[in-house]
């Protein structure tokens, strides 16, 4: 009778354990998945983690609004035959001396600084032509149209309003024994110029084969100053004018 007492007490307090185990394991599985379903995503997780650290570099973010391309007085202004500056007879309020051309004040220094530099490398680059006032460009362009007739002059020279060089931001550069020519793009100064001219905020603004969206055949010696952050993003991402760059149409030729 004892013995049958005991095997009751025995069998409930098994019972009892194995119930307190089967329960138990549901809420360990529970426990231990969610833990292995996280340790999947962290076994995973170098993978996501990795995937946005080599994206940045494939695909930053470069704020290409972060500048007006509109406003005459930004380094951004975009100016090609069919954006003329606004207004037409604009003129830049900074103005400073170099080589005695005139560039606005932080693309001179920039322009100063790049000489500096190519000379350093024994290369020796002046500045031909830079700013170009309103009126200059009235009088050279009526000389044109008197010379040649209007539609030789319109290639040769932009209508007033319409040059880049009326924003104080462009320059006309020569060395290497060639000023102002497309021979400039066979020495060394021009090559040095296209390969550097970033790293000071300038560009090359009339790139070969690039006619029918800048309007303007190759001009190897005529720079732009953008900033070092447009002109090194222009050269990473091989963009070849700014007029793709920004998405803007193509300007061929004068509109009508
Ligand atoms: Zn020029």
């Amino acid at each position: 009778m004892i013995a049958v007492v005991l095997l009751a007490v025995v069998a409930a307090v098994v019972g009892i354990v194995r119930e307190a185990r089967s329960s138990g394991p549901p809420p360990t599985a529970d426990a231990a998945a969610p833990s292995s379903s996280s340790a999947a995503p962290s076994s995973s997780a170098p993978a996501p983690t990795s995937t946005p650290a080599t994206t940045p570099p494939a695909e930053p973010t470069f704020d290409r609004a972060q500048q007006s391309i509109d406003d005459p007085d930004s380094t951004w202004v975009v100016v090609d035959k069919a954006r003329p500056l606004a207004p037409l007879d604009h003129a830049p309020a900074d103005l400073v001396d170099i080589g005695g051309r005139q560039l606005r004040a932080e693309a001179a220094q920039a322009m100063h600084d790049m000489i500096a530099a190519a000379a350093a490398q024994g290369l020796g680059i002046s500045v031909q032509s830079a700013y170009r006032s309103y009126d200059y460009q009235v009088d050279t362009f009526r000389n044109q149209v008197a010379r040649f007739g209007e539609e030789r002059a319109e290639i040769q020279v932009a209508r007033p309003g319409y040059s880049e060089h009326q924003t104080g931001l462009a320059a006309d550069v020569g060395g290497g024994g060639c000023d102002i020519e497309s021979c400039f793009a066979t020495t060394d100064e021009g090559q040095w110029v296209a390969a550097h001219g970033p790293e000071f905020g300038y560009v090359v603004r009339y790139p070969d084969g690039a006619q029918d969206v800048t309007g303007y055949k190759y001009e190897p010696w005529h720079v732009r100053y953008v900033g070092v952050a447009l002109a090194t993003e222009l050269q990473r991402t091989g963009t070849r004018t700014l007029e793709e760059f920004f998405g803007l149409p193509a300007a061929p030729g004068y509109p009508g």
